[in-house]
């Protein structure tokens, strides 16, 4: 059997009705963490571009900084451990 990944929050992840634009914080957060194109572009490795599509949409309430985030920044925190299906295993250290 699997052991559990260490993590303080399950967070669950919820879709919002349209695409979340990005802000120009949260893409040079994304480009530092190397998941943008030189078009600047969201490419995520592994990821399809249909599952990207469906990502852009979702958030989550995050418990650490205590405000909604978009999941693609979510997926690139220092606390992001895992998603299983809908939750996402946070470490939930301070950021
Ligand atoms: S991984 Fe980061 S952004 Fe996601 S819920 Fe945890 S602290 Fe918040």
């Amino acid at each position: 059997m699997e052991a559990e990944l260490e993590h303080k929050y399950e967070v669950e992840v919820k879709a919002a009705e349209k695409m979340q634009r990005l802000t120009g914080a949260v893409k040079e957060e994304l480009k530092d963490a190397g998941v943008v194109d030189e078009k600047g572009k969201l490419k995520i490795k592994g990821v399809s571009p249909k599952m990207l599509k469906k990502m852009k949409s979702e958030y989550v309430d995050c418990p650490v900084l205590g405000a909604d985030t978009q999941f693609v920044r979510c997926f690139v925190c220092s606390n992001f451990q895992s998603r299983v299906r809908g939750t996402v295993l946070c470490k939930g250290n301070d950021l």
